[in-house]
């Protein structure tokens, strides 16, 4: 992911006409901490920050907590922050945190240990003007309440701006759960009415979590010509010609927890989803899910990506060649950073805004990320991934 996201970072600069070390300069991040964290019960984990880019505002990015995690991720994606904050235009750099650890495998109190250690071991480079962390894989709302009580408690803010993804009674914003799948619709909505594509559609989607359940679902409410005609989790899932309901699916998935064994439509893998014939591919599970091997396969005419660097670059280029529209995570996942720069904002004003206003604001800024990008892919002739590095090189370089 890092390869991909630095390959496409010297692509965009270079075609803008910037230098070896202008370039250079966008890829290195400004500080990287990491520290060990030693629980009451004997283990050690390895605790990670990356604060990739602040040329426009505090660093802002997820913690990840999983067993993976280390630098070259960490790095991957706070750089893929400093962008995605950038394109979308809120005032925010880049950074990502994370713990190498499975949280699934410590007790409730050896969690709420860790959360409070790894802000013990950060809390002095951290901050409402600083670096703003949020939750990712594996960190919730919980996670991060006690994150933002330790904070306070080293330091005395009680802003809670330090923090997003807190949870409603904890200075939360109304809106954030949905907020990355609501994006991902209004800019697919945004580029399908460029492309001057308005008709009936058919959509594949890989990957039924947060992110992916609130885009079908929010699809399925507002946009009654946009099929749904597969869904997989990484149990595999379903395919139907004539269309799948994300509520009955979503409804399915919260209770039996597999959609390979929902009752509707065929069986499907996650391989034979992504080469059917569809008009879009959703990716919202996995890095590096379309990549060399499979991309051949793909007929769909346009990529979402949703989840983070779900395309490699190789890949990427080969269907660039085949005019199929990759849209970027930077763009297409950022809704998800744009909620918490407004409930950073609620935060330091002392509001809470009611959800239709962040909704609107969300709107407001993604519709015109998504034409800013299309009129500068339309302009340089340049593919749209390519087009959206460039509009954030703009903004990080002006
Ligand atoms: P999640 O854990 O809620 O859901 C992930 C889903 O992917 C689950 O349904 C899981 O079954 C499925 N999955 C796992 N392996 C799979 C496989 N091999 N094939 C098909 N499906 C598989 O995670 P999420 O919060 O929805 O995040 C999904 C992606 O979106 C991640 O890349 C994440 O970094 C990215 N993202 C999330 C947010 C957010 O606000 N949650 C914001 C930006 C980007």
């Amino acid at each position: 992911m890092l390869d991909s996201a630095q390959k496409l970072i010297r692509d965009a600069g270079g075609k803008l006409g910037l230098g070896d070390e202008q370039i250079e300069a966008l890829i290195s991040t400004n500080a990287e901490h990491k520290f060990e964290i030693a629980l009451t019960n004997g283990e050690k984990y390895q605790a990670f920050r990356v604060q990739h880019n602040n040329k426009r505002g505090p660093y802002k990015g997820g913690i990840r907590f999983h067993p993976q995690v280390d630098y070259d991720e960490v790095r991957a994606l706070a750089t893929l922050m400093s962008f995605k904050t950038a394109v979308s235009g809120i005032p925010m750099g880049g950074g990502k945190g994370g713990v190498a650890v499975d949280p699934k495998k410590l007790s409730e109190e050896a969690l709420e240990e860790l959360s409070r250690k790894y802000v013990k071991g950060l809390y002095k480079n951290i901050g409402p003007d600083k670096d703003v962390p949020a939750p990712d894989v594996n960190t919730n709302a919980k996670i991060i309440d006690w994150m933002v009580d330790e904070y306070e408690k080293q330091t005395g803010d009680k802003t809670k701006a330090s923090f997003t993804g807190k949870s409603i009674e904890n200075g939360g914003s109304l809106g954030r759960d949905a907020a990355t799948g609501r994006g991902g619709v209004i800019v697919l909505r945004e580029i399908l009415n460029k492309l001057s594509i308005n008709g009936p559609i058919t959509i594949a989607m890989q990957g039924w979590g947060n992110v992916g359940s609130y885009f079908a679902l929010i699809s399925e409410a507002d946009h009654a010509d946009w099929k749904l005609v597969a869904a997989t989790d990484s149990s595999g899932g379903r395919y139907d010609t004539a269309g799948l309901s994300a509520k009955e699916l979503d409804k399915y998935k919260k209770s039996r927890g597999r959609l390979v064994e929902f009752k509707k439509g065929k069986e499907i893998t996650n391989e034979d989803l992504i080469g059917l014939d569809v008009d879009v591919l959703v990716l919202a599970a996995l890095e590096d899910a379309v990549n060399n091997d499979n991309q051949p396969k793909i007929k769909a005419k346009l990529i979402l990506e949703l989840a983070n660097g779900p395309v490699t670059y190789d890949a990427y280029r080969s269907l660039s060649g085949r005019d199929i529209i990759d849209v970027p995570d930077i763009l297409a996942n950022a809704g998800g950073v744009v909620v918490s720069y407004l409930e950073w904002v609620q935060n330091k004003k002392s509001e809470q805004w009611p959800e239709d206003r962040v909704n609107r604001e969300l709107e407001n800024y993604l519709a015109k990320a998504a034409d800013k990008v299309y009129m500068r892919m339309k302009k340089e002739n340049i593919p749209l991934k390519e087009a959206a590095f460039a509009e954030a090189i703009v903004k990080l370089t002006s």
